[in-house]
This record gives C-alpha cells, structure tokens and sequence, in this order.
C-alpha cells in the first residue's frame, strides 16, 4: 500500500509513526475493535522488538534475536494493521492531513499518532564517525557493538548512566577491558540518589571495570582510519579498540514540530495523548505530559510508552481513560539487579537498609516526610513492598531495620495530627 508523490497517497484510518513499544501499544489496543485501517510506519528494518533487553540479555547472550520480538508475525499478517518497515516520516502536513516518508511516499490518515521515540544525543566528539564508535539504540547499533566486544578488546564507555552501564557489564562479561567515563562526580545523576551510585561503582570495580568520574572525553583517536582510544580533557588518553558513546537521548520530535506541534522537552500532550494539532496523538519517549504541578515531565521508560499507548488507543476507540503514572524502572548490571519505583528527584531525605542478600541495599527517598520513591538493590521484597509505602510516611526506626518489612514500616495517619 504506497503511492508515488504524484499519485492520490494511500489512506489509514489511523497512522501511526514509529515501531517501538509505544506503536506496537497503539496498535495493540486497537486490533480487534477498531474497524478502520491501521497502519504503522517504522524506520527501522526488523520487526518491533523489545529494547530494554539489548544492553542486558541480548548482549550478554542470553536471550536472542527472536526472543526480543514484541509481537509474533502472525499479529503483523492479521487482517486490519499493516506494518510498513523502512518508512521513516520525514514531513507532517497537518491541514491536509498527509505524512511524507525520506522516499517521497505519502499516506493520509485520518487519526495520526506519533510514537516516534528518541534518538541518541549526539555531542559532537572529533572522530565520533569512525568505525569503532558506536552508539546503543536499536537492535542494528547492539549487534554491531555485540560483535566487537569479544575477550581482550579494550572498551571505552562515555557515560555512566544505565544504558552505558549496563553495556560496561555486559562487555565485562565478554572478556573485555572496561573503562567508563563520567563527566559528573558520580554515576547514574540523573536517575538515583548518591547511595546507589556509590554502591553500582563498588561493584563495578569489583568486576575489574575501571571508572574516570568528574572527567569528559574531548575526542576519539583516529588509529589506522577507526577508533584507537579518546582524549580526556585533562590530556589523558585512553587506548581504545570500542568506544560507546552513551550520554542521553533527545526525544524524536522535530518532524511534528516543524508540522506546528507545541513541542518543548517532547511533543507536548494532554492526559489523554493529545497534541496541540487536530487528530494528532503521541505517546512514549518523545512525549512530555503534565504534571500536577502544573509542570511538564518526560520519562524514558517502557512503562510510560506502554501506558500511554494504551491510552492513546482507549482515547481513539472512544473509551474514557486518562494518563496517571507511578514510574518504575529497572536495570541490571554487574551481579545487581536494580529496581525503582517513583521519581527519585526533589527529595529532602533518604533512608538506608541493607538487607542479607549478597549486594542487598535499599534506599527509601522522603519529600516532606512521605516517600516519594524506593530504589531497591538485590531486594525483590523492598521492591514488592515498596507500593504500599509510596506517598505514606514512615518509621524511620523500621525502615532501616531489615528484620521489618518495609511494609511494615508504615505509619497511618493520625488526623489532624499528619501521622502517628
Ligand atoms: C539499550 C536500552 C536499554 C533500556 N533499558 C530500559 C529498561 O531497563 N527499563 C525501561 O523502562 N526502559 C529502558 N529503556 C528505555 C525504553 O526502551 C524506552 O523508554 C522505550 O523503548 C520507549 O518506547 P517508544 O515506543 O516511545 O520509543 P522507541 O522504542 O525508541 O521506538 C521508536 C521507534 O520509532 C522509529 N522512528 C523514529 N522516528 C521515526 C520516523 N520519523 N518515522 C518512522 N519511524 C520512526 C524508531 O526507529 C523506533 O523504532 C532502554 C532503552 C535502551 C535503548
């Protein structure tokens, strides 16, 4: 189903742009109940797949290609969606209703959803295009970087957030020598507290990674026409056969802002998916949605893309449902398995427990003394029971202790008194 640009474009009832889980989600939703067209325009050449397993099972070997499938083919040959790969919408005309691809094909649609994720941020580094640098976003990036982490390669990983780190371990695990630079004073800034940090760093020394904080990569060295090692700033070099470039991604959004959507730190939608333009939703990692502050966030994280994709096809199938998350998050690297629940920001207090498990640590982060997020180390039963204590106020004694359940360490409320 295509058209030249001469031709009447190809019709969908809805569209919708991109290939990952917040598309598949749209989709999902709709198959079966909607009785429209579907179609699904995906940049990329394979079949949706799972991401958050790249940098974890899929490197380490344990989980392949197949397994990262999101849907089986047969859902792609069901009659009602049509899934067209190596489209990538370069052009929104949101009057006439019509969306152009990098090939000059163009489909109008009646509804549109924009579920086109997030690329990776790109800072400019001399050498950053030689062969041997690589960047981890899709499927095509991690097997390429799968392939030449083999035992004895020497790994420079830029970035010491979860993806960067999670490939550090894998890489680790390969047999190969691991340094991560961080430009900050500590890793992970932005997603936990210093406790975690601190404690991801011990283990990640123990695997034998090396680790450059409050350092920036100036560079990548040319050696021989690919990548031989990346300058710091201090002047330092570091030998290099790998480097992974790994310092955040920027939402997907320009296309559908060019198009007159309002778009700030993402295309800016309502609880309930909308844009500012009509007949257009969005939905995942390009999207940033209001707060009950009255601010805007945006999350990068499975669970909002697939939360959102269920309500923006809700919404589509004219049903009442409306956005409101309670934001988790996991990753594991090295021999720790981390899990967050919450938004780990603005809080004015944290409370430690170490539990017996082997690298067992949770911290309980408290915002005007309720918990506002639990990260949770090697502790399933902290996490499983972190829920219950999301938004309440605490026993400081009995969250520390790790003979209590952390659900036991809810303190009731006490009217007109805060808490008891
Ligand atoms: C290595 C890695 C590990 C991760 N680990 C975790 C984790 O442990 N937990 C967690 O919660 N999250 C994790 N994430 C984040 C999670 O994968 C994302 O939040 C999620 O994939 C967002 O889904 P999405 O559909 O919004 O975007 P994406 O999954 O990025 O999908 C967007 C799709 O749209 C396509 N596209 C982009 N532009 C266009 C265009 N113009 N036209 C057509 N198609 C287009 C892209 O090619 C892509 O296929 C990880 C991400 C990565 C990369």
């Amino acid at each position: 189903m295509t058209s030249s640009a001469e031709d009447a474009p190809a019709r969908f009832d809805v569209l919708i742009v991109g290939g990952g889980h917040a598309a598949v989600q749209v989709a999902a939703g709709l198959a079966g109940k909607y009785e429209g067209s579907v179609g699904v325009l995906s940049a990329e050449l394979h079949h949706p797949y799972q991401r958050p397993p790249l940098t974890k099972g899929y490197l380490s070997g344990e989980v392949d290609e197949h397994e990262l499938l999101l849907r089986p083919a047969s859902f792609w040959e069901a009659p009602g969606v049509s899934l067209l790969l190596g489209h990538r919408v370069t052009a929104v005309d949101a009057e006439a209703h019509v969306v152009s691809t990098q090939h000059g094909v163009r489909y109008s649609y009646g509804t549109l959803v924009w579920a086109a994720g997030a690329e990776p941020l790109r800072i400019g580094l001399t050498g950053a295009d030689l062969p041997g640098v690589h960047e981890l976003r899709t499927l095509a990036d991690t097997a390429q970087f799968k392939r030449e982490i083999g035992p004895g390669a020497r790994v420079v990983v830029i970035g010491g957030g979860y993806v960067g780190l999670e490939a550090a371990s894998a890489s680790v695990h390969a047999g190969a020598e691991v340094s991560v630079v961080e430009a900050q004073s500590r890793l992970l800034s932005r997603v936990t507290g210093a406790d975690v940090a601190e404690h991801v760093r011990q283990h990640h020394l123990a695997s034998g990674v090396t680790i450059e904080l409050d350092a920036t990569v100036v560079g990548v060295m040319d050696r021989g026409g690919r990548a031989g090692g990346v300058v710091l700033g201090d002047g330092r070099e570091l030998a290099a056969d790998v480097v992974l470039i790994s310092v955040g991604i920027r939402p997907a959004s320009s296309v559908l802002a060019d198009a007159g959507a309002r778009c700030s730190n993402g295309v800016e939608i309502d609880l309930r998916g909308r844009t500012s333009l009509p007949d257009v939703y969005a939905a995942g990692d390009c999207t940033c949605f209001p707060t009950e502050d009255g601010a805007r966030m945006r999350l990068e994280s499975l669970q909002n893309a697939v939360e959102q994709g269920d309500v923006v096809a809700q919404t589509i199938l004219g049903e009442e449902a409306t956005y409101s998350v309670v934001p988790y998050f996991w990753s594991n690297q090295v021999n720790l398995k981390i899990k967050t629940i919450g938004l780990v920001s603005g809080h004015d207090e944290t409370l430690v427990r170490r539990g017996p498990a082997p690298g067992s640590l949770t911290v309980v982060y408290l915002r005007g003394g309720r918990v506002c997020a639990v990260d949770a180390v090697n502790a399933m039963k902290d996490y499983v029971d972190a829920r219950h204590v999301l938004g309440a106020r605490v026993d400081p004694n009995l969250v520390t202790d790790p003979t209590t359940r952390l659900r036991d360490a809810f303190r009731p409320e006490v009217a007109g008194h805060g808490a008891a």
